[in-house]
């Protein structure tokens, strides 16, 4: 099957290593001209707004991907009118904006944090009054890894706040007191059947993702499938969604949902039978879902900035390196390792030997694995 991938990223590219042995031939279309999925499939560089090179997509693909978020939903829209657009422009259209993003949560009986829109000064110090103070100010679009997102504790912050997101439409959200993060990856197919993987348990650093562990037997496992469950049937949605949550105490608050795959599911490559990018490609193709059972305990360590020696890596056991052929930059995802073990216990013993490798976020990331955390702070620059 012809699969158009609208974006190049290393998510682009590890759809594209799953899709491979399944027949697929990629077209990987991206502005970028070091897109680093491009390799694997025809590379079609072009802007996302240039009608006659979308027409070429449509015209040799048999269904269009997408592997970010802020891919225009108006490219999806002109694709949708002359081939599938899996998953549809309707769940990136929503997820692009994190107030129409809670606002679905709402509708859909999932709790979250209290928020409230703010497009002026004003906005702000009325949501404050309502919402109270420590809260999260984040531009409502185009934020990532912790980006355009700033913490505001007391009242002086709120206008160096409101100055530092540049005046852009944003959203101000109670500060989460939680005890943990996690997400769950599910997978609907066309024909409505789904699947979830166990959840992972997150670390984050300055809002970037640096260690994710797969959560046998998790209490919080079926809660979080429920939320899931409703988000895929109301978006009547095909492919892999990720929903990322904050656990406090026994209850479970979405923070976000991305429609695509996602870096907390790096580790289903091989901690489970099916890894969530063949799963995504099978969805999308219109086949039957693989198994989504775990093979032991697995985690990812994502490599940040600067890539540790490849032979240490390699050289222990139970160890997989993913690069994604990028340029060593600050603060940019190079490649993730994982590490499968049968038990927790192996799983940390092997993370503690390999931790010395890796940047101090990381290596704290890891040291703290297996314990729940309080990140009051984590995610807010
Ligand atoms: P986001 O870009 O919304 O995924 O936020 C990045 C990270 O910031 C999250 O993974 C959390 O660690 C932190 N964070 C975001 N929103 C909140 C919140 N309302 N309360 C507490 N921490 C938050």
């Amino acid at each position: 099957m012809k699969i158009g991938m609208l974006g190049g990223g290393q998510l682009a590219r590890m759809l594209a290593l799953a899709g491979i042995p399944l027949g697929c031939e990629f077209t990987i279309f991206s502005p970028d001209r070091e897109a680093c999925a491009a390799p694997l499939g025809r590379s079609c560089c072009y802007d996302y707004s240039d009608a006659e090179a979308l027409m070429d997509l449509a015209a040799s693909s048999d269904v269009i991907g997408f592997e970010f978020e802020n891919v225009p939903v108006r490219t999806l829209d002109f694709l949708a009118d002359h081939l599938p657009v899996r998953p549809g422009p309707e769940a990136l259209r929503l997820a692009q904006d994190r107030v129409h993003e809670k606002e679905l949560f709402t509708e859909l009986d999932i709790p979250c944090a209290a928020f409230f829109p703010v497009d002026s000064l004003e906005d702000l110090h009325r949501a404050a009054a309502l919402i109270g103070l420590p809260a999260v100010l984040k531009a409502r679009r185009q934020g990532y890894d912790g980006r355009g997102q700033t913490l505001i504790r007391q009242m002086d912050e709120m206008a160096p706040a409101w100055q530092l997101l540049g005046g852009q439409p944003a959203i101000l959200e109670s500060l989460v007191d939680f005890d943990r993060e996690i997400s769950v990856i599910a997978v609907r197919a066309a024909s409505g059947e789904t699947a979830f993987y166990a959840l992972s348990e997150n670390t984050h650093h300055h809002g970037i993702l640096r260690l994710a562990v797969s959560q046998p037997h998790d209490s919080m496992q079926a809660q979080a499938e429920r939320y899931a469950q409703r988000l895929l049937d109301r978006l009547d949605y095909v492919g892999v969604l990720a929903l990322e949550l904050f656990q406090a105490g026994d209850h479970l608050l979405a923070n976000e949902y991305a429609p695509r795959v996602h870096n907390s599911g790096h580790w289903t490559i091989e901690g489970a039978a099916t890894s969530q990018f063949e799963n995504h490609l099978r969805a999308i193709m219109g086949l039957p879902l693989g198994s989504t059972a775990l093979r032991g305990v697995a985690a990812t360590i994502n490599l940040i900035g600067t890539v540790p020696d490849m032979a240490r890596i390699l050289g222990t056991p139970n160890t997989c390196l993913h690069l994604y052929g990028k340029a060593c930059k600050p603060g940019r995802k190079l490649g993730h390792v994982t590490v499968c073990a049968d038990s927790m216990k192996q799983l940390n013993q092997i993370l503690s030997d390999l931790s010395g490798l890796f940047s101090s976020e990381a290596v704290s990331a890891v040291a703290e694995a297996g314990h729940y955390q309080n990140q009051k702070q984590g995610g807010c620059a």
